[in-house]
């Protein structure tokens, strides 16, 4: 399958301190792929240099387009949407204002309408809850909101952070169930650092391990699932 996502030699910096040493990976067109890794090893830090969000050296191309020159809003015009750790929504704002922010570089107000109407049917408890303030939200219901606020951007690619951070078991099924949905029906592709890597292999096609700033170990879900190290270290088995 061809590559949506293509990164080459990523370094990433806070300050002067390099968080990334030059990693190289790829998200197939259509594909989920999960980044593994110890706290610290630059999960999150990978997906905030694809969005442009810490200062980063290296290629990124989004479907044969290098956009490592872009900024985060140019980046997200041109199809990455981002669901950051700590979700990240508008807290003083309403699910439904928050959703409207999330198409705001959208034109076409009758497909922003239907987009919205998609997002209540996959998670109708935002339909219930249109009109409050998303900082009264649940946990679980924050996530979702969060999710559909990102794909309200019509993007390509989801970066998905920890998206099961803190959340029941049940709401964590739900969201990755709807995850599953959005790649397979609309061809999203994801990007997914979680926590939970026993799900997160379930889910992906792809994965890798990151140590500290590198690259240790890539390959199919199933041969991640397979390797004596991972499961040792994070599948407990
Ligand atoms: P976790 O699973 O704990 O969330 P992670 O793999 O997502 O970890 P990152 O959050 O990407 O790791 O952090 C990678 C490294 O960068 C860590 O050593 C961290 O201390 C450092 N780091 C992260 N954010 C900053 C920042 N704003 N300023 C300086 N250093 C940072």
């Amino acid at each position: 399958m061809a590559a949506l996502l293509e990164v080459r030699k990523l370094e990433a910096f806070y300050g002067p301190t390099r968080v990334l040493e030059g990693i190289d990976f790829e998200v197939a067109e259509g594909g989920i792929t999960t980044i593994l890794g110890a706290n610290g090893a630059g999960k999150t830090t990978t997906l905030r240099a694809l969005s442009g969000l810490v200062r980063r050296t290296g290629e990124i191309r989004l479907a044969g387009q290098r956009i490592d020159g872009h900024s985060t809003e140019k980046t997200a015009a041109l199809g990455i949407a981002h669901v950051p750790d700590g979700r990240g929504t508008l807290v003083n704002m309403t699910v439904e204002e928050n959703l409207r922010v999330g198409a705001y570089l959208r034109r076409g107000k009758a497909e922003v309408e239907q987009d919205m109407a998609r997002m209540f049917g996959y998670f109708p408890r935002l339909r219930e809850r249109r009109g409050q303030q998303a900082g009264t939200l649940s946990g679980g219901e924050q996530q979702m909101l969060a999710i559909s606020r990102a794909l309200m951007q019509r993007p390509r690619l989801l970066l998905m952070d920890e998206p099961s951070f803190g959340l029941a078991p049940l709401v964590i099924r739900e969201i990755f169930e709807i995850m599953r949905v959005v790649n397979r029906e609309e061809g999203v592709g994801i990007l997914l650092v979680e926590q939970n890597v026993a799900r997160a292999l379930e889910i992906a096609d792809h994965a890798w391990l990151l140590e500290t700033g590198r690259t240790v170990i890539s390959g199919t879900a199933k041969q991640l699932r397979d390797d004596a190290q991972i499961r040792r270290s994070y599948l407990g088995f």
